[in-house]
């Protein structure tokens, strides 16, 4: 779209020779909030802390544009320059080649457009970013607003404890969290006291599956709370909610919305690689809020800013059963994928497996590539035929995990897609080719998570099979032992 500034206004133009695409306007006038104007709620509830394109707003522009002059309704640049350097306003990007040119029928020049967020709709240099500057809606509290009544393990208390203060103090805390040790419990308090005290809250994840099975559990914690639920497809977008559960790549929408954000897997994919959710998860923030992160695996740098008192953290280093984290044992099984091109698995791998399948006892076995897992795939099968494998892009994914739940399935084959997330009450797990790259030390300590589960067999075997011990293997071991070295001094551990 293009603008002219008339009486300290925005006013949007055709073309002609005074009007200018608004990212080449030297500012952009705010008008001051008109007190007696009557705001569309409908406006204001889709819009207050959010950041969206002209076409996501099912409200005519003059309607907009109304509220923009009375103050309501605020315009950015969707693309502003650093110097002469094109920058997003919505993803963040810098980067010369995500960003293209195209004949704009909008602005009728050739306009640039972000391509790095493209997913979300087109940003270019013709467009508004449009959020709310009116009053806020208001939310009604119920009497009672959380209704969870289960009890915390001592480990978890101390976490929601920390939690609550960081949320109410607008500060930064991580929740470092061994798998099993019931996250989600520690955050109801914290999330209690934000709603008390009319914040608004949102917990936001990289994965939509976090997203789908946090939804139920929060809503019946806190049932009388309105909560939206957002990801790709969602149909709670135009709703305003004083509790919102998002994946990372919907805060792309917001601005400045949120007095705290809790950040659910902070080290799992795409949220590690992609910069821009990071940009996203920082802008949705309120400039003054809490941010508190949860993690099972932090990275190298935070795990060394927790040992320096560089990061607030709390560690939970027992699970919510008492009984300490299996520790992986590392057997060296020579050139693997050798013996995999000749149709053959190393002998203490294969052994490994049969014991399991003779004696009933389900297992995981981790591999680094879906060819020389499918190869593994067909000897097995010789031992029994109702062994499957999963990866990323099978079809029958989830039917597999379900039937391998049912116990149908007595060894499921998989590549790290099924490091994080997935519970199965009484497994051994094995890796094969722990010396990849994929297996990063969080990776490792994830799969390791997976053994051990549940309170009737907290015990599980984990084995990591390699040719070759490396770093990241060394780390996660050392990981693990020290959490559970933790839990004995701390008294969470019974034995
Ligand atoms: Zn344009
Ligand atoms: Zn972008």
């Amino acid at each position: 779209m293009r603008f002219i500034i008339k009486n300290n206004l925005l006013i949007p133009a055709t073309i002609q020779e005074d009007s200018l695409p608004i990212s080449k306007l030297s500012s952009i006038p705010q008008p001051p909030l008109h007190p007696t104007f009557s705001y569309n709620p409908d406006l204001q509830q889709l819009l207050t802390g959010k950041q969206l394109l002209p076409e996501d707003i099912p409200f005519p522009f003059e309607e907009i544009q109304s509220h923009y002059e009375n103050g309501c309704i605020t315009y950015r640049s969707g693309i502003y320059y650093e110097g002469k350097k094109p920058v997003c306003a919505r993803c963040g990007n810098k980067e010369a080649h995500w960003f293209a040119a195209y004949p704009c029928s909008r602005c009728g020049e050739t306009c640039l457009y972000c391509r790095h967020c493209i997913m979300m709709g087109r940003i270019s240099a013709c467009t508004a970013l449009i959020g709310w500057s009116g009053p806020v809606p208001d939310t009604k509290l119920p009497a009672t607003i959380k209704h969870w009544q289960g009890t915390l393990s001592k480990g978890q208390q101390v976490a929601s404890d920390h939690v609550t203060t960081a949320i109410l103090h607008n500060q930064e805390h991580l929740v470092w969290a061994v798998c099993g040790a019931g996250k989600t419990e520690v955050l109801f308090a914290g999330i209690e006291a934000a709603l008390a005290a009319k914040k608004r809250i949102c917990i936001a994840t990289p994965r939509t599956d976090v997203v789908l099975e946090l939804t139920p559990r929060l809503k019946s914690a806190f049932p009388e709370i309105k909560i939206v639920s957002l990801y790709g497809g969602s149909k709670d977008r135009h709703v305003y909610a004083p509790l919102t559960i998002a994946t990372t790549h919907q805060l792309l929408r917001f601005y400045q919305a949120f007095d705290a954000i809790i950040l659910d897997e902070v080290d799992a994919f795409p949220y590690t690689v992609e910069e821009s959710l990071q940009y996203a998860a920082i802008q949705a923030r309120k400039p003054s809020s809490a941010m508190i992160y949860l993690t099972a695996t932090p990275n190298q740098k935070w795990q060394r800013e927790c040992r320096t008192g560089k990061r607030a953290f709390t560690t939970i280093p027992a699970r919510f059963h008492r009984h300490p984290l299996p520790v992986p044992k590392f057997e060296w099984c020579g050139n693997w994928q050798k013996q995999l091109q000749k149709n053959k698995l190393p002998a203490n791998v294969l052994r490994w497996i049969a014991e399991r399948i003779y004696a009933n006892k389900q297992a995981l076995v981790f591999f680094p590539h879906i060819p020389l897992m499918e190869k593994a795939l067909l000897i097995l099968r010789q031992l029994d035929t109702s062994v499957e494998a999963v990866h990323a892009e099978d079809p029958d994914r989830k039917e597999k995990v379900l039937r391998m739940r049912a116990k149908e399935i007595p060894l499921l084959l998989t590549t790290t897609i099924l490091e994080r997330g997935v519970t199965f009450p009484n497994i051994d797990v094995a890796v094969v080719g722990a010396e990849d790259a994929v297996f990063s030390e969080s990776a490792l300590v994830q799969i390791a998570g997976r053994a051990g589960r549940s309170k009737d067999y907290p015990e599980g075997v984990v084995t990591y099979f390699h040719y070759g011990k490396t770093e990241e293997m060394i780390r996660a071991k050392k990981q693990i032992v020290s959490m559970n070295r933790e839990g004995i001094k701390r008294e969470l551990l019974d034995k």
